[in-house]
């Protein structure tokens, strides 16, 4: 075989540590209104991620000195419990955690029609049970998914993937080990129809052209993911009309 050929397929067998290709994602599934208790709700696993988000209201909004009179307050939680990493993490809030809750609420705000609730707030809370990388946009995946099942009205959904550069190569949906070794890690979320970015962070370095690599993979992702989110509300919404109220209440 000459000596190009055989540069090129190594370049294209390159195996990441879990096995996968340069531009696959991890196994995922999305399912909605999952929470018995909550007006919305939705989890999501990708690969050793496993995420619950659950959304109340639109609500009145407290304390009343709070309230904004043209649009409603949209709070965001994420958390991650003690037992979601493979060290006992504390289950006091961590400076991250406190970022992360607003880079999430950034991200959200750009597509909750917040005008239509004028005083009032809707809550997100992010669980992570299992963490394994990535964990920001697969929350906002999952948390756009529970808003739609709560029937928030939104401009768009909102759907969020990674890209990033691990030992020179260019990878879609950065795993942990490759967070952790890695040379770079670029999460986005974006508004697939509406073609617009909602998040964009990057840590680490790349090159002008391993970023645009970097972020066609990462859309290319998220447009893998946008096509779940659709299924899971899609699933939820079958289901409802083949059952009675009193089925659904149990089947929840
Ligand atoms: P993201 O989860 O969005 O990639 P980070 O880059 O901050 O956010 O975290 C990368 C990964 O590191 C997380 O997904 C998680 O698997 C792991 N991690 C984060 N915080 C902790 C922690 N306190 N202890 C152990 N692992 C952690």
């Amino acid at each position: 075989m000459p000596k190009k050929e055989k540069k090129n397929e190594k370049v294209d067998e390159f195996i990441r540590p879990d096995g996968r290709k340069y531009d696959e994602l991890r196994p995922y599934k999305i399912r909605a209104h999952i929470l018995k208790n909550a007006d919305g709700s939705a989890e999501i696993r990708l690969g050793g991620n496993w995420i619950i988000a659950a959304v109340y209201g639109p609500k009145e909004h407290f304390p009343k000195f709070e309230i904004s009179q043209d649009r409603a307050i949209l709070n965001c939680r994420y958390h991650m419990n003690p037992y979601s990493t493979s060290e006992r993490k504390s289950p006091k809030p961590s400076r991250r955690e406190i970022e992360l809750s607003k880079v999430i609420r950034n991200a959200l705000t750009q597509s909750v029609i917040l005008d239509d609730f004028p005083e009032m707030s809707i809550d997100v809370f992010i669980e992570v049970a299992q963490a394994e990388g990535s964990t920001r946009v697969a929350s906002i995946t999952a948390a756009s998914v529970a808003l739609a099942d709560a029937g928030i009205p939104m401009r768009d959904m909102v759907v969020g993937c990674s890209a990033g550069k691990y030992n020179g190569h260019i990878i879609l949906d950065v795993g942990e080990i490759e967070d952790k070794e890695g040379e770079a890690d670029l999460p986005i979320a974006i508004m697939p129809n509406l073609r617009k970015v909602v998040l964009l962070q990057m840590d680490g370095k790349m090159t002008h052209e391993e970023f645009k690599k970097a972020f066609d993979l990462a859309l290319k992702g998220a447009m893998q993911l946008y096509e779940e989110q659709l299924n899971a509300l899609k699933n939820i919404l079958e289901s409802m009309s083949t059952l009675g109220e009193g089925e659904i209440n149990e089947k929840k």
